[in-house]
């Protein structure tokens, strides 16, 4: 096998083998950058030494016939003692992590090549500096030493010579550094700091091998949900050096603002260091417009070449650059990581520059940007006093005062204040205090701990793992970096989009996205801002590539008018039990507790008016439009009072000698409706083929309320919809009762009426059966709540505060089933009963309106599934929109 090749074998498509650095490193050295050679021992030879516990036989000999090349190219020899070679050893997977694997920088230095070093250099202290770097990050990386053991000996050498900046430090000191530094690896590694470059090398590659499976990383892999076994290439590269002087230096930059998209120079630059300065901020850099005075000569080309770069990947690129002696270097660029606003903006700048074309715009956002767009913001003008930055778990933006424990979280919400809910982690105990709370911040777990997959599941924002914060859950305070407090009462920001936390109070604006999607924001307005131009752009390419409809689950005129603004083609689900609650509760208590079919009716009848005038103002609302309703759902007995709280009611009129007799059969009712199990109980079809007349009724008032709009010219499309059918007997016979309804009330009110009668598909027994219950139905909808609670048996209802959290944090899923659609086994019931549906009525019309309709991964599912629409939520429909355009290009 080939494990290691030179840069200029290589090129940006060989990621998987290459890693994403040394794949970018290949693809900017054959586009003609000033990259220092080297090369890049492969992922499988990592993969080999992960499984086989040491390197495969050829590599060493091919590491041999590189480094001699590369010897040749540079014309040193690595660790000579007069002139050496130096090389960095850079570890790069092929999915990006950062910060998550080792690179080890100045190997080949030892006792004889530092003064070799000094002499080429013509500079002491940078000799001394660079193999004190080397024999630090060595003794780290490779020998397991702590860092502190460093640390320590270094301020040992600085508090001597009375500073705390290492810029203070000469040539002597930094020798003196050197000297504690190799004591403390052999005090610490129990040996000695190799000599042999070769040695150094060969042991950093294999540290590099091993951090890949470093704790960090595999807790980063699985949050990220990046396979454990595909391990990281090495790349060795040329040594350049940023620290020789006020003529070199290094820095990172961006060819455009990743924050807003804006167009123009993004970076920093720090002279005479190398490039971990930049990264640990140990010393203030510049902003990298400065590099103009500094080397006007190095900002021209390093403009040219970041225009360069764009052109040639057709997108937002990042770069790290060193500056040797005036000489400009190329030490990394990958395609760069970019804010959800900044992600529409460029991609429409590229489309302007003709780079990419529309559809390559839409590929580049995703309905998960465009949803942190939706959450409000924190206002970006306001001055912040930022803390830290934690993962971003659950967006949004939220402030109100920390509380360290949820008892005090809920005591402080019920006395009307907002609350940060601040925990070292939280577990199903916090379940109170997270509702409570506006947001959650832990410093423990990733996007898959309790906290995170809570509070997601709430909607509330949450900013997780923001392990710069000690927090004392006893002494109810946080001590963040630099030893800034902040206690009980004390207020906090945090944003669940971006995982910054901010001390104080940060005003929070409504997002423009969302008035535009509202349409009380023009996007041809002058004012309306690049972004929502941006989105505006995407969002109508997406609707004219997408074949998917949209629809929305919506119960009210106003969510149905919501919906409509936001784009919705009509109502996929509206659920009539809202319908039953608040005033109407006891008509509701009269049809359970009636004895006759008579007194049953009674109230019927009374319900019916009511019910006609929702669905009057759902269908003004939808106008033209489709609109399923779906037939009554939940036991009866959710609409009677608590068991519990009834009885004691009854005990305490009986113990006083005053019995209500109301509440004394009520109080039967609730005993006799009592189920265990409600979620498979008397509910859905059910109760329509038990309860006489209370499907019919609902029937009725939705017939009246067509027929009355349609007599008054309004386009009326009901679509009527059985729950929780299984099988097509169930669905036959309320098919029959309704149909005779329609006929009915198209008879009196002499206005014809069609309404389509269809079914949910919720149930497996309905998937498996879905070719004998599409006889009888014009429509399935598909219900992927209860199909996933039932084909998993897990309970929707209970799981997300119990076992998920450690079903994620096991990776025995990536992400709960009950968001994102289950493809191989609930996808697989719904591929089975789209095909023997259709099979049996060809026009059969395909929905899915369970919630998972407004899921990004799900919504491609649905697409590839063949369904006609998918319905969710009045928020989420922008984002299915956005979806199902990237699902059909
Ligand atoms: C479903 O089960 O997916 C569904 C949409 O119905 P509900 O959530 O009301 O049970
Ligand atoms: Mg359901």
């Amino acid at each position: 096998s080939k494990y290691v090749y030179a840069f200029a074998e290589g090129n940006r498509d060989m990621k998987d083998l290459l890693g994403g650095k040394g794949a970018n490193l290949a693809e900017m050295t054959n586009l003609g950058l000033p990259v220092p050679p080297g090369f890049t021992i492969t992922t499988e030879a990592c993969r080999v030494y992960l499984t086989d516990g040491h390197e495969p036989a050829e590599l060493a000999a091919q590491v041999d016939e590189h480094l001699a090349a590369l010897q040749d190219a540079m014309g040193k020899r690595l660790g000579d003692a007069d002139d050496p070679l130096l090389v960095s050893v850079r570890s790069g997977a092929a999915a990006s992590m950062p910060g998550m694997m080792e690179t080890v920088l100045n190997v080949g230095l030892n006792d004889e090549s530092v003064q070799g070093l000094a002499r080429v250099a013509d500079d002491e202290r940078f000799a001394w500096d660079s193999y004190r770097r080397l024999i630090q990050m060595f003794g780290k990386t490779v020998l397991g030493v702590d860092g502190r053991h460093f640390d320590a000996a270094f301020d040992a050498v600085k508090q001597q010579r009375g500073t705390d900046s290492d810029l203070d430090l000469d040539a002597a000191d930094l020798r003196a550094i050197v000297d504690a530094f190799k004591a403390v690896v052999t005090e610490h590694s129990g040996r000695q700091f190799p000599q042999d470059p070769r040695e150094q090398l060969d042991l950093t590659v294999r540290a590099v091998f091993d951090s890949w499976n470093s704790p960090r990383a595999i807790t980063y892999r699985r949050q990220e949900q990046i396979p454990p076994d595909l391990g990281t290439a090495v790349s060795v590269v040329a040594m350049v050096f940023g620290n020789l002087g006020p003529d070199s230096g290094t820095g990172v930059a961006f060819t455009r603002d990743p924050a807003s998209g804006a167009q123009g120079i993004y970076g920093d630059y720090l002279a005479n260091a190398q490039g971990e300065d930049v990264v640990a901020g140990i010393r203030n850099t510049l902003p990298l417009t400065e590099l103009e005075q500094l080397d006007p000569e190095s900002y021209r080309q390093l403009l040219e070449i970041m225009a360069t770069l764009e052109r040639h990947y057709r997108d937002l690129c990042d770069i790290e650059f060193t500056i040797e002696r005036g000489r400009l270097w190329m030490l990394q660029t990958r395609v760069g990581k970019r804010t959800a606003a900044a992600a529409f903006v460029v991609a429409c700048q590229l489309v302007d520059e003709g780079l990419i074309d529309l559809d390559e715009a839409l590929r580049r956002v995703t309905g998960g940007q465009l949803a942190q767009l939706m959450f409000p913001w924190f206002d970006a003008d306001a001055a912040k006093d930022p803390l830290t930055v934690g993962m971003n778990a659950s967006p949004g933006a939220a402030t109100g005062a920390a509380v360290f424990d949820s008892a005090t979280a809920v005591a402080r919400a019920a006395a009307g204040e907002r609350v940060i809910l601040v925990r070292r982690e939280t577990n199903p105990d916090d379940l109170h205090g997270m509702i409570a709370a506006q947001g959650v911040l832990t410093s423990r777990g990733g996007r898959t701990s309790h906290a995170a997959v809570v509070a997601r599941g709430m909607g509330t924002t949450c900013v997780c793992g923001a392990e710069a914060l000690e927090v004392d859950e006893t002494a109810r305070r946080l001590t963040g970096p630099g030893g800034v407090e902040v206690v009980e009462g004390d207020m906090l920001s945090i944003d669940g989009s971006t995982g910054e936390v901010f001390l104080g109070e940060v005003p929070v604006v409504d997002s423009p996205v969302v008035e535009y999607f509202e349409g009380t924001l023009d996007p041809a307005a002058e004012d309306a801002g690049e972004l929502v131009r941006a989105v505006h752009r995407i969002m109508t390419h997406a609707d004219s590539r997408r074949r998917l409809a949209v629809r929305a689950n919506a119960d009210t005129g106003e969510d149905a008018a919501r919906a409509r603004r936001f784009g919705a083609q009509g109502i996929g689900l509206c659920r009539t039990e809202h319908m039953f609650l608040g005033d109407r509760r006891e008509l509701v208590e009269r049809v359970v507790l009636a004895e006759t079919d008579d007194e049953r009716g009674a109230a019927l009848d009374e319900l019916l008016p009511l019910q006609r005038s929702d669905f009057i103002e759902l269908f003004t609302a939808m106008e033209g439009l489709p609109v399923t309703i779906r037939l009554l759902d939940p036991p009866l007995h959710e609409f009677l009072p608590d068991l519990t709280e009834l009885s004691v009611r009854v005990a305490v009129a009986e113990e006083r000698g005053e019995p209500d007799e109301k509440d004394v059969a009520l109080l039967a009712a609730v005993r006799r409706l009592h189920e265990d199990n409600p979620m498979f109980g008397l509910r859905g079809v059910r109760l329509g083929i038990v309860v006489p007349g209370l499907f019919g009724m609902q029937v009725r008032a939705i017939a009246q309320a067509a027929a009355q709009l349609r007599r008054d010219g309004v386009d009326v499309q009901p679509e009527i919809m059985i729950p929780l059918v299984g099988a097509v007997q169930e669905l036959q016979t309320v098919a029959e009762e309704t149909n005779a309804v329609i006929a009915d009330e198209s008879r009196r009110s002499e206005v014809p009426l069609d309404a389509l009668v269809g079914t949910m598909i919720e149930l497996p027994r309905a998937a498996l059966t879905a070719g004998q219950i599409a006889e009888s139905a014009q429509f399935f909808s598909f219900g992927t709540n209860d199909l996933t609670q039932t084909t998993w048996g897990f309970s929707r209802d209970d799981v997300e505060g119990s076992f998920f959290s450690r079903y994620l944090e096991r990776g025995i899923f990536g992400v709960s089933p009950f968001e994102s659609i289950d493809t191989d086994g609930v996808g697989r019931l719904v591929r089975l009963a789209v095909e023997e549906g259709r099979a049996t009525r060809p026009d059969l019309k395909l929905g899915i309106c369970g919630e998972h309709g407004g899921d990004p991964d799900s919504v491609h599912f649905f697409h590839a599934a063949g369904l006609d629409y998918v319905s969710c939520s009045p928020f989420r429909i922008p984002v299915a929109r956005l979806e199902a355009g990237r699902a059909a290009i």
